[in-house]
């Protein structure tokens, strides 16, 4: 009997668990995922929770439901892997073997990186929304909040979902429009990039749509402390933003797991083959999701195409055939605009987010890089599509891991 192991039960290793649960053979593999967290997140929905729109039980449920029986779920911290021993041990002492290992551990928000960011104002003044208490203690903060300078800031690249703080800046402007109180509030934008998105393409609609909703835009802002005696972020060049709310994307890293196991980068990210998926230091570790180094989206659309592929690879890595190269950067992402409605980009590696129509060419029913209502629809009915079909490895309707080059008006990157 072999040993098939992922670790990390979030978005992409529980895809994976379900894919292999139906493709390895019972008699001769089993299949073990290791989480120390008994909930599975729906972490798109923390974007909606501070405004109210989501309440907490709608983003939330026990991991446990979406794992096969016949794969085992060990709920414990993972300490460090020993890829020469293909051994990964536990807080608790314990070890498990493998002879392939998938790791799926995701990235986590460490704003300790920022001095200052931790201190007094921190869940006072200071928020983010990238986790679960911190999104539901930005709620309990917004009901009551009755307005002064809104600095929505991410201190530097990448983060997971690169959208989220500009649809968080959008949302608050709706927000604070129903509560009749836009006029009290000040909304300023900042990121270390020189436009609103890591794309030049989308970058221009949605810097439009920032000066459109009257939201200040700081470029270039590479953080080095936060100021909390004077309420202001302070760069290294010494610009400065005052804030009376910052909530804030700190930054984003791999787990510590990944540095005690040697096998991270700078940020504890793996290097990983961009079309493979098997990470560069050992054939039997592949990565996915949020964990590794790709030059691609850190979101859950990039886990669910890079899942279908790297189903293939395992599959072929075991009949010692050679791995597809096929995974070509795709990601697919609604961009909430305020007001009920959306944007939807869908791009890669190599393409820009395009114009024209999605997911039938020519059809649709959903515009790309247009805001319209259905788009919106389309985000908030993502949840239910992930809890029932996504996590479940249950293929959507035509979408395709690659990205799609029909209906749509394709311009080559240089
Ligand atoms: C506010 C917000 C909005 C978002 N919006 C979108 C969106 O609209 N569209 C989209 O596609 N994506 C979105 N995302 C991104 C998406 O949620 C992530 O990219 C996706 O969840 C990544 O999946 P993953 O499996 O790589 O990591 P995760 O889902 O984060 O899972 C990692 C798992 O590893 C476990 N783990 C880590 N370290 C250890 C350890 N040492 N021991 C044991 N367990 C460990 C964790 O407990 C966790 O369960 C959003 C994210 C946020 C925060």
């Amino acid at each position: 009997m072999k040993n098939l192991l992922i670790l990390g039960a979030g978005t992409a290793g529980t895809m994976m668990a379900n894919h292999l649960n139906s493709k390895l053979p019972a008699v001769d593999w089993n299949i073990s995922i290791i989480d120390e967290c008994k909930t599975h997140y729906y972490q798109p929905g923390f974007l909606f929770l501070p405004f109210d729109i989501y309440s907490s039980k709608q983003v939330k449920k026990k991991g446990s439901k979406f794992i096969p029986k016949r794969v085992s779920y060990i709920q414990q911290s993972i300490d460090k892997i020993i890829p020469e021993e293909n051994k990964v041990l536990l807080k608790s002492g314990e070890s498990c073997s493998y002879d392939i290992l998938i790791v799926a551990t995701g990235t986590k928000t460490v704003p300790e990186e920022i001095e200052g960011m931790t201190g007094p104002d921190w869940k006072n003044k200071i928020f983010d929304f990238y986790t679960y208490d911190g999104s539901k203690a930005l709620r309990d903060k917004l009901r009551v909040w009755e307005g002064g300078k809104l600095v929505v800031h991410i201190a530097e690249m990448p983060i997971k979902c690169p959208v989220a703080p500009l649809e968080f800046a959008f949302l608050a402007d709706s927000y604070f429009k129903n509560k009749g109180i836009r006029d009290k509030v000040d909304i300023t934008f900042v990121t270390p990039l020189s436009g609103a998105f890591t794309k030049p393409r989308a970058t221009q609609a949605l810097d439009y749509l920032l000066k459109e909703k009257n939201i200040k835009e700081v470029t270039d802002f590479n953080i080095e402390r936060v100021d909390y005696e004077n309420g202001k972020i302070v760069d290294y060049g010494e610009k400065e933003v005052a804030y009376d709310l910052l909530v804030t994307v700190p930054t984003n890293m791999g787990d510590p797991l990944i540095e005690r196991s040697g096998l991270g980068d700078e940020l504890n990210f793996i290097p990983t083959h961009k079309a493979t998926l098997q990470t560069l230091a050992h054939k039997n570790i592949f990565a996915i999701g949020d964990a590794t180094n790709l030059p691609a989206s850190k979101a859950g659309s990039v886990a669910h195409f890079e899942a279908e592929i790297l189903t293939d690879n395992v599959l072929r890595f075991i009949n010692d055939d050679p791995l597809k190269e096929e995974f070509d950067g795709h990601s697919n992402c609604f961009i909430e605009t305020g007001d009920g409605k959306a944007l939807l980009i869908d791009f890669n590696y190599t393409q820009e987010p395009v114009e024209g129509s999605f997911p039938l060419p020519g059809i649709g029913p959903l515009k790309l890089l247009k805001e319209s209502k259905l788009n919106h629809m389309g985000k908030l009915a993502f949840r239910w599509v992930y809890w029932n079909m996504l996590l479940k490895g249950v293929p959507i309707p035509f979408v395709s891991s690659q990205m799609s080059e029909k209906g749509k008006q394709i311009e080559k990157i240089k």
